[in-house]
């Protein structure tokens, strides 16, 4: 087991576009296993590299019992919304609020043998692809919000007890946060 820290929201790793995967080599796969160790610990349903502090577009996802990895997705996505859908993020432990995303959604990328994969995921499994490679982008879900729901949650992340904003050494073990956090 290698479990890492989760990088929490006020870092900013968690704001920069992380680079393409060139080389398919051991140390990509430590970085697959270091993610998975990771996100099965937290518990979480996904988790992307930057939430470390590796800058690689690869994130890993557990959801409906279904475990694995993708490296430089490429997304497709449905016109139809799930506008209701609760959302949590590892990087902001305990919250989770209503997030617009696709319902369905095409993940195309490589494995960490760098052989081409094709991921089909509805619902939360579409929701975590999206949720993980928009954290390849440097993109946050409370980016994805509506300005009034993004205004209720930056309230609830200030006042929250990890909030980096004020108290950037306080540190948390997130746990228990229902299975849905990405
Ligand atoms: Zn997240």
């Amino acid at each position: 087991m290698s479990i890492q820290s989760i990088r929490l929201f006020g870092d900013p790793v968690l704001r920069t576009p992380a680079a393409p995967v060139v080389d398919f080599d051991k140390e990509l796969r430590k970085l697959v296993k270091d993610l998975t160790d990771t996100m099965m610990d937290a518990p979480g349903a996904g988790l992307a590299a930057p939430q470390i502090g590796v800058g690689l577009r690869v994130f890993t996802y557990y959801v409906d019992d279904q475990l694995g990895h993708l490296i430089n997705p490429d997304l497709d996505l449905s016109a139809d919304l799930d506008e209701e859908g609760e959302e949590g993020c590892l990087s902001f432990p305990g919250l989770s609020f209503p997030t617009p995303r696709a319902i369905r959604a095409v993940a195309k990328g490589f494995n960490m043998h760098g052989e081409p994969v094709v991921l089909e995921g509805t619902d939360l499994m579409a929701r975590c692809f999206q949720h993980e490679t928009d954290h390849l982008d440097g993109i946050l879900f409370i980016d994805r919000m509506d300005a009034k729901q993004r205004k209720l949650a930056m309230k609830a992340i200030r006042e929250a007890e990890w909030s980096g904003l004020s108290a950037p050494t306080v540190k948390f073990s997130p746990h228990a946060t229902g299975g849905r956090a990405l």
